[in-house]
């Protein structure tokens, strides 16, 4: 099978090793979050879908040739009615040529997946959660109901889930709430990870007008939460902090305030089966049209001229009436 055959390590023209690859199995969702989507948002044709074949071939390839960590994410990973086969199939390599398979969701239909997606290989899911009052989440999502989430967070749990939660730290919406969902995360033994706004695709909104840097969210939370830094690294761009005397890590994604480039061990691959080397830059290699077109070496060939041009950094700013850093979504490329 050509999943097997095994292939050189994924070095940038920086010298950075690829050990992770983030998959959009769908641009899809069933929310509408106001900082990620246009109300009325237009999504890609099924035509333009690459099949689960297509998305497992190139993903597994990846894994020949050295990432160990793959997280499906999209869009809604759960809309798509696949998802599963592709889990089970990825999932197969856990333990082997693969250190882990996790998944990002916004939750609304963990209660039904989260059994499966456990026997698929999944340990830990990261959960989107902006708060867990329903009348701002319905307002932040557009039409969310946050008893399902919430319910879909138990069972992931009761499936042995480890769940950590992700929040979009959003001026004058979500800001006070902060500091009560760490507290919530801290007696339900999730970790957190705050998120600054990122400038992708267009929006309905000024994101300048929700922008909060998380500098100043860490100074609040200290205020009433001892913080250690845990300097473990992820190769991510997250920095970590442990709350004193609780198992709950605490986690800044701040690409605006602090940038993170340098260790980046990531690459993202697209519904469509193109190639992003960077979320905050456009250029992308059709790797779905290189499989078809001249199958394994090909594919290898189209990674390998990605990778020489994997920008050296992301040049994220939020400026009153800027256009997006870039066009596309966040659910274009995975969250
Ligand atoms: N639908 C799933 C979810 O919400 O978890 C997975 C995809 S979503 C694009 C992945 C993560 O990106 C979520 O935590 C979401 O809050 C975050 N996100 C979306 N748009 C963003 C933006 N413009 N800036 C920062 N984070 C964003
Ligand atoms: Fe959907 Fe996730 Fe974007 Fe919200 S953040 S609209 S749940 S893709």
């Amino acid at each position: 099978m050509t999943e097997n055959r095994t292939g050189s390590p994924l070095i940038d023209g920086f010298g950075r090793t690829i050990r992770y690859l983030r998959v959009s199995v769908t641009d899809r969702c069933d929310l509408r979050c106001r900082y990620c989507m246009a109300e009325h948002m237009t999504f890609l044709p099924r035509a333009k879908i690459a099949t689960l074949e297509e998305l497992a071939i190139i993903t597994e390839r990846f894994i020949a040739r050295g990432v160990r960590k793959v997280r499906l994410s999209g869009g809604e990973p759960l809309v798509r009615r696949d998802v599963l086969q592709l889990t089970e199939r990825l999932g197969r390599h856990v333990g082997h040529a693969l250190d882990e398979l996790t998944m990002t969701t916004n939750g609304t239909r963990l209660r039904d997946h989260a059994a499966a997606l456990a026997d698929a290989g999944i340990r830990r899911l990261n959960v989107s959660l902006d708060t867990r009052d329903p009348a701002l989440f319905r307002h932040i999502t557009r039409h969310g109901d946050v008893a399902q989430v919430l319910d879909g967070i138990v069972a992931a749990r009761e499936a042995g889930l480890q769940v950590k939660i992700n929040m979009v730290a959003l001026k004058g919406l979500n800001e006070d709430e902060i500091a009560p969902m760490l507290a919530w995360c801290v007696a339900e033994g999730h970790d957190l990870t705050l998120i600054e706004t990122m400038p992708l695709g267009a929006i309905d909104e000024d994101r300048t007008d929700r922008f909060l840097p998380l500098t100043l969210v860490k100074e609040r939370l200290e205020q009433r939460f001892a913080l250690t830094r845990d300097a473990a690294g992820t190769g991510g761009p997250a920095r970590y902090w442990q709350v004193n005397g609780t198992a709950t890590r605490l986690g800044l994604i701040s690409p605006l305030t602090a940038n993170f480039c340098d260790g980046c061990n990531r690459v993202r691959l697209t519904t469509e089966g193109r190639l992003y080397t960077c979320l905050g830059h456009d250029d992308q290699r059709d790797l779905r049209a290189a499989l078809r077109d001249g199958g394994i070496d090909a594919l290898d060939a189209a990674i390998e001229d990605a990778l020489r041009t994997k920008p050296r950094r992301h040049d994220f700013r939020i400026e009153r009436n800027a256009a997006p850093a870039v066009a596309r979504h966040m659910s274009v490329t995975g969250g």
